[in-house]
């Protein structure tokens, strides 16, 4: 058989633990035997960020910021314990925080629908996409008690201009938060969701509660529609794609009804729930893909949890595991179907497909990791647990 050919690299991230034995497995077993694989490795494993001094994550967002197309293993974010395991110089920052950074870009994680596994609200057929903005709001706000007294707050603008408001007149104790977000900021975050929504042909909402808000989500809500007027409307109405703004409370309300098939930006707090719940609701973070896209049209694949360090430490006892590579899988046929659509090699694009739906075929038929069996209901199909190893295996027998 005659390779698929690549004509420009991807940018190639390895990581830790489990997913770094997972990335092996669907390299070896389900990619190279196929596909003729050109990437750009960086190695991203905790040891070699230490060894780098981190440098290898700054310069593999760089590359992708050159090729526009990565795919990134799961990695450690060191704390305290990880300095004493891998004796580090210093508690490196999280990688996907760097990689974010240098991206500016947007989040937008989808779960990956199967029959037999099905979501706590039913009518939910089609995914729901959450694009949640990563900047600002609480999670960089100023907060602090206060007691009998005023808080204010003031602006001083460059002349040293001054506009103080009350905030609140305590009578007794309290508390009071400040907290911010920029307008550059806010324009990535739309004109990322603008992008996501057209490429994958899903309605997009945006969601605020700007009657409250009336100027902090009203900024949000003027900016979006702006960018859309300005640059997308008219790409929207070719591609019979809907963009709408609504209150998040109505938002709630409409995602519940629906059967799914929407892209849901959040603002940074509601996207942290949100995502949790619908993930939840879709059954599992290991049936989750999770890609970053910047508002330059870069695009970085991964899956949206961990390393699994608990089936890593069972696996380096000589443990049999039963790890679910599914969004792994999925983080590779994504990268490799982008960099197919954009260098004009459909025969890539397609088995990206094909391994797509050889995945999702090979669950359906009752040959699935642990963590899935004891969700998967689908009448005369009975759930058999396999290997990590067993299971992409079998996979690797349906393309
Ligand atoms: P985790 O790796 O997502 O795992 C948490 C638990 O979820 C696992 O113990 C397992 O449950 C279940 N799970 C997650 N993925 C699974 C899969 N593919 N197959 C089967 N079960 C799966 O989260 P964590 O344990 O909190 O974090 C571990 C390390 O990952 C940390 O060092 C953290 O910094 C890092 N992390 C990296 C990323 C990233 O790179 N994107 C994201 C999150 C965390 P059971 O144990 O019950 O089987
Ligand atoms: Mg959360």
């Amino acid at each position: 058989m005659q390779k698929i050919k690549m004509t420009t690299p991807l940018v190639e991230m390895d990581g830790d633990e489990m997913t770094r034995i997972i990335w092996k497995l669907i390299k070896d077993i389900l990619i190279t035997p196929y596909v003729d694989l050109k990437t750009e490795y960086y190695d991203l494993g905790l040891k070699h960020r230490d060894e780098t001094d981190d440098k290898v994550t700054v310069d593999a967002a760089n590359a992708t910021k050159k090729y526009g197309v990565a795919v990134k293993c799961a990695t450690i974010t060191p704390n305290y314990q990880r300095v004493e395991e891998y004796d580090l110089k210093e508690m490196w920052k999280s990688p996907n925080g760097t990689i974010r950074a240098i991206l500016d870009g947007t989040v937008f994680r989808s779960p990956i629908i199967v029959k037999g596994i099905t979501p706590y609200i039913p009518t939910w057929e089609k995914p729901i996409v959450i694009a949640r903005h990563a900047y600002g709001d609480i999670y960089k706000a100023v907060d602090g008690l206060a007691g009998e007294g005023k808080a204010e707050l003031t602006y001083t603008d460059t002349d040293g201009k001054k506009n103080t408001v009350t905030v609140f007149d305590f009578d007794g104790d309290g508390v009071v938060l400040a907290m911010h977000n920029t307008d550059k900021s806010i324009k990535s975050f739309a004109k990322a969701c603008f992008n996501y929504a057209l490429e994958v042909k899903m309605p997009l909402i945006f969601s605020a509660k700007d009657t409250i808000s009336k100027k902090y989500d009203g900024k949000f809500k003027e900016i979006f529609e702006k960018i859309f007027n300005e640059e997308y409307k008219a790409e929207f109405e070719k591609e019979g794609v809907d963009y709408t703004y609504t209150l998040i409370d109505d938002a709630v309300a409409r995602i519940i009804r629906s059967n799914g098939g929407v892209v849901w930006a959040c603002k940074n707090y509601d996207g942290d729930v949100m995502s949790d719940m619908v993930a939840t609701a879709f059954g599992s973070l290991a049936m989750m893909t999770s890609v970053l896209v910047s508002p330059d049209g870069v695009y970085e694949f991964e899956a949206a949890h961990g390393t699994v360090t608990r089936h890593y430490y069972k696996y380096l006892k000589g443990e049999e595991t039963s790890t679910n590579p599914v969004a792994t899988i999925f983080a590779w046929t994504g990268a490799l179907k982008k960099r197919g659509a954009l260098d004009g090699l459909s025969d890539l694009a397609d088995f990206a497909e094909r391994l797509e739906r050889a995945t999702i075929e090979t669950i359906e038929s009752g040959k699935m990791t642990g963590d899935l069996v004891g969700m998967f209901n689908l009448p005369g199909v009975k759930a058999e647990k396999l290997t990590t190893e067993e299971f992409i295996k079998e996979i690797a027998k349906k393309i």
